[in-house]
């Protein structure tokens, strides 16, 4: 049983990137407006994410790591209209079988703290007492120490590091009122490092650079078609004065991390017909839907969404930015 076990959570955490994101996520979902990152070879070795969010109920910790049986579960018929992002109870649970974890929470109003860590889905021993100041810190070693094959593919940590850089700053530029940091062990500086800010544009260049930040134009669109479509859309795009070797598009739909490769590929389009010099954008856009029109029940390592009404939404959106950027180039 161990070893299905172990496979099934192989596939749900994937890479240390697919871990990290997990973790992001359960602290968003917790209210944190802190949140701190700490790798250290790639991710292999550790993973160590900090918040200051509502913490863990001490009542909870013995269930924490079991499959499907998380303190949402009571809520799990209405999966569709599920706004926090966890909704599948599995990835605490699966990075216990990949990897060795320890959680470190205290709720509001403790005392002290608990630490406790998880083999295989269970707990290894009583949670201890600790001290701790606010919210739930998690450390993942050793992730894949009984996947020999897995870490053989793993061998380039710099690669492993950069994807969870990207991720950091992608977070970073959605949620502006969450600090975050992201750092290599051993480095004197984090490599993200974003501060809580009203403006978006603020939080851009902080994570992305000016170069990036000052060639940027606002977009805003909207549907309120019910026979059609429903959905409100605001970004940032670049202008033609924004050269790249390659595109990066940053989407949000309904405050999830996501990739829509119809919608990437329909903008890289009007790109290269409105601004052929600067045809690999950076595109920073959030939608937002019904939630019953996203389709979120997909398979947990892939972050492709489908939506209802995909093709009225994509070319609302492509002739949105389409017009945006000619009138920029007049
Ligand atoms: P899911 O997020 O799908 O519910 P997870 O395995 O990711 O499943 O997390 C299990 C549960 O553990 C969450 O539902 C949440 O109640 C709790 N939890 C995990 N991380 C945190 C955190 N950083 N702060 C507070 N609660 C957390
Ligand atoms: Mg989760």
């Amino acid at each position: 049983e161990s070893v299905v076990n172990r496979i099934a959570a192989g596939e749900v955490i994937q890479l240390p990137v697919s871990a990290v994101k997990e973790l992001v996520e359960n602290s968003l979902d917790a209210s944190s407006t802190s949140i701190s990152v700490l790798v250290k070879d790639g991710g292999l070795k550790l993973i160590q994410v900090s918040d200051d969010g509502h913490g863990i109920r001490y009542e909870d910790l013995p269930i924490l790591c079991e499959r499907h049986t998380t303190s949402k579960l009571s809520k799990y018929e209405d999966l569709q209209s599920i706004k926090s992002m966890g909704f599948r109870g599995e990835a605490l649970a699966s990075m216990t079988y990949v990897g060795h974890v320890t959680v470190t929470t205290i709720t509001r109003g403790q005392l002290h703290g608990y630490r406790v860590s998880y083999r295989d889905g269970v707990m290894e021993n009583e949670p201890k007492a600790c001290a701790a100041v606010k919210g739930t810190q998690i450390v993942i070693e050793n992730l894949f120490y009984n996947m020999v094959a897995r870490r053989k593919t793993l061998q380039n940590s710099a690669d492993d590091y950069t994807k969870i850089v990207d991720l950091l700053s992608r977070f970073a530029i959605h949620h502006i009122d969450v600090s975050f940091s992201c750092r290599k062990h051993g480095a004197a500086r984090a490599d993200v490092h974003s501060v809580a800010t009203p403006s978006r544009l603020n939080a851009i260049r902080s994570v992305y650079g000016l170069s990036v930040a000052q060639n940027l134009i606002k977009i805003e669109a909207s549907d309120n078609d019910p026979s059609s479509s429903v959905f409100e859309m605001d970004g940032f795009i670049s202008n033609s004065n924004y050269v790249a070797k390659k595109t990066t598009m940053v989407l949000f739909i309904n405050d999830r991390l996501v990739e829509c490769t119809a919608l990437k590929r329909a903008l890289e389009v009007v790109y290269v017909a409105t601004l052929p010099k600067a045809s690999k954008p950076f595109i920073y856009m959030s939608i937002t839907l019904p939630p019953e029109h996203v389709d979120v029940n997909v398979h947990p390592t892939k972050r492709e969404v489908s939506l209802l009404n995909q093709e009225v939404i994509v070319e609302k959106i492509q002739s949105v930015v389409e017009s945006v950027l000619r009138n920029s180039n007049e």
